[in-house]
C-alpha cells in the first residue's frame, strides 16, 4: 500500500480466463479509487491503467463503469504505452485495445526486477489457435504467432549471463511454436496426429519447431534448467520427448493438460483428442522418459457434465496419478464457442462439490506418486529460506516440486570439499525422507552442479 501511495500512475495486468481472476480487479480499482480521490490537490493527478486481457475484452464497459479508469492496453498495445500515457497526461481516457498478428515484443528484452533472481520466464509465442470451446485466449490473445527463435535465444543468453539457473519457456500453447521467419526447413517433424489427436485449424507447414528451439536453448547453458508451459497433448513429438530424455538440463517434467476424463465432455471442449488417446499419450510418455514426472489442468462443471462423466475424470486421475494438479471449477467467459452454443448448466454448488472431490482424489495420489522419491537423492534449485522456518532452505527439484531441508553446512564437490551454507541459485543433493502431494522433506548432502549430480542421483 505503501508504493500504491507513492505511485503516481498505476497499471493493473490483468487475466480473463477465470471470472474469479476479473473479480479481484474489479475489487482491486474499488480500492484504487478511494486512493485516486483522496489523493491531495497538491500532487499530480494519480493516472490508472488496465492492461492484458481484461482491457481487451471489457473495454467499453471498464471506461463507463469505472471512470476513474484513464488507460487501457489490450495485450498487443504495449509498445503504445508512452502515446497513451501522453494522452492520459492531456486530461483525456486513452485506449488501444487492437490485437496483432504478428506482435510478438522479439525485440523487447524484459528487465529482472530482482537481480538475484535464480529462474526466469521467457516468452516464445503469443495466442493460441486451438478454439477449445469454454476457453477465451484466442478472444483475448489473438492468433498464434511465434518469436523469431534468434531472438529467444539471445534472451537466454542474457539470462545465463546474468546468472539465472532456471528458465521456462512460455506460451499458450509452447509446443506448436512454428518460427517462420528462418529459411524453412526442419518440415520433417512428427506430430501426435497419427497418434488420435486432430486440430481444430487447417494443417500448418514449414518453419523451425519447438524441438529445434528447445535443443538450441539448452545447449546455450548445461548449468540452467530449462522448463516448458503451457503444451497441448497434440503437438508431443518423438523428436521432443527424445530431447527431454537425453538433455540433461532439460527438466524430466511434463504438464499434458486432460481438462476432462470423459469423451463426451472432451468432445464437447473441442480438445481434439478422446481419453483413450491420451492415455496412450501417458503411457508413450512414461515408456520414452522413465521416471517423468506429469501435471495436468482440469475443469469441473463444464456445459452438460453429469454424474458419470465426473467420476470417469476422477478414474483418470487415478489411473494417471499426476504429481501436480491444477483444478478449477467451470465459468462460462463470453465470446466463447460454449457461451453461444452450449448451456452453463451444472449448478454452481455441484461444481464446486466435484471440485472438492477431484481435489481430495489428487491429493490421495500425488502423495503415493510423491511417496516414491523418498530415500532417494534429488537435485534442489535452492531459493532460499522456507517460508515456514527460518532454520530451514526450500528449493524445487527436477519435477517441479517443493523440497524442504535444515539449513546445514555441507561439503562444495565443486570447490574441494570445503564446508559451506547453500545460497539461492545453488543447486544441493537432498536425500528425500517424506513426502506429501506437494512437499517433500530431506536432508542436504552437499552442494553439487547439475551436470556432476547426474552420478549420486541415481542412487
Ligand atoms: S489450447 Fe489452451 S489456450 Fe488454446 S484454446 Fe485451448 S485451452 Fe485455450
Amino acid at each position: 500500500m505503501v508504493f500504491l501511495k507513492m505511485a503516481d500512475v498505476i497499471l493493473l495486468v490483468t487475466c480473463s480466463i477465470r471470472e474469479k481472476a476479473e473479480q479481484t480487479i474489479w475489487n482491486r480499482l474499488r480500492q484504487l479509487k478511494a486512493l485516486k480521490t483522496k489523493r491531495p490537490r497538491s500532487r499530480v493527478p494519480l493516472r490508472i491503467g488496465i492492461l492484458g486481457c481484461m482491457a481487451e475484452r471489457l473495454k467499453g464497459e471498464i471506461l463507463n463503469r469505472e471512470k476513474m479508469v484513464d488507460l487501457l492496453a489490450g495485450p498487443d498495445a504495449y509498445r503504445d504505452l508512452p502515446r497513451l500515457l501522453a494522452v492520459v497526461e492531456s486530461g483525456q481516457q486513452a485506449a488501444n485495445v487492437l490485437l496483432s498478428l504478428d506482435e510478438t515484443y522479439a525485440d523487447i528484452m524484459p528487465v529482472q526486477t530482482s537481480p538475484s533472481a535464480t529462474s526466469a520466464f521467457v516468452s516464445i509465442m503469443r495466442g493460441c489457435d486451438n478454439m477449445c470451446s469454454y476457453c477465451i485466449v484466442p478472444f483475448t490473445r489473438g492468433r498464434e504467432r511465434s518469436r523469431p527463435v534468434a531472438s529467444i535465444l539471445d534472451e537466454v543468453r542474457k539470462l545465463s549471463e546474468q546468472g539465472v539457473k532456471e528458465v521456462t519457456l512460455l506460451g499458450q500453447n509452447v509446443n506448436s511454436f512454428r518460427d517462420n521467419s528462418e529459411v524453412q526447413f526442419n518440415n520433417a517433424v512428427s506430430t501426435n496426429l497419427s497418434r488420435g489427436f486432430t486440430t481444430n485449424y487447417k494443417t500448418k507447414q514449414g518453419g523451425l519447431r519447438f524441438s529445434h528451439l528447445l535443443d538450441q536453448v539448452s545447449r546455450i547453458d548445461p548449468e540452467m534448467r530449462i522448463r516448458f508451459t503451457s503444451p497441448h497433448p497434440k503437438d508431443f513429438p518423438d523428436e521432443v520427448l527424445q530431447l527431454i530424455q537425453e538433455r540433461h538440463n532439460i527438466c524430466k517434467q511434463i504438464h499434458l493438460p486432460a481438462q476432462s476424463g470423459s469423451n463426451r465432455v472432451l468432445d464437447a471442449m473441442r480438445r481434439g483428442y478422446s481419453r483413450e488417446a491420451y492415455v496412450a499419450l501417458v503411457h508413450h510418455i512414461r515408456d520414452c522418459i522413465p521416471g517423468v514426472s506429469l501435471s495436468s489442468d482440469f475443469i469441473t462443471g463444464f456445459c452438460g457434465e453429469t454424474e458419470d462423466d465426473h467420476l470417469q475424470t476422477v478414474s483418470l486421475l487415478r489411473e494417471v496419478q499426476y504429481n501436480t494438479g491444477f483444478l478449477f471449477a467451470y465459468s462460462m467467459r463470453q465470446k466463447t464457442r460454449a457461451y453461444h452454443r452450449l448451456k452453463d448448466d451444472v449448478p454452481e454448488e455441484v461444481k464446486l462439490r466435484r471440485l472438492e472431490e477431484l481435489i481430495t482424489v489428487f491429493r490421495e495420489e500425488a502423495s503415493k506418486a510423491n511417496e516414491t522419491s523418498v530415500g532417494h537423492t534429488q537435485l534442489v534449485l535452492v531459493e532460499g529460506f522456507s517460508k515456514r522456518s527460518s532454520t530451514d532452505l526450500c528449493g524445487r527439484n527436477d519435477a517441479n516440486l517443493k523440497v524442504v531441508f535444515p539449513d546445514a553446512e555441507v561439503e562444495d564437490v565443486t570447490n574441494s570439499g570445503q564446508k559451506v551454507r547453500a545460497q539461492p541459485g545453488d543447486y544441493v543433493l537432498v536425500k528425500i525422507t517424506s513426502a506429501s502431494s506437494q512437499t517433500l522433506k530431506g536432508h542436504v548432502l552437499c552442494r553439487t552442479t547439475m551436470k556432476d549430480s547426474s552420478v549420486y542421483c541415481l542412487t
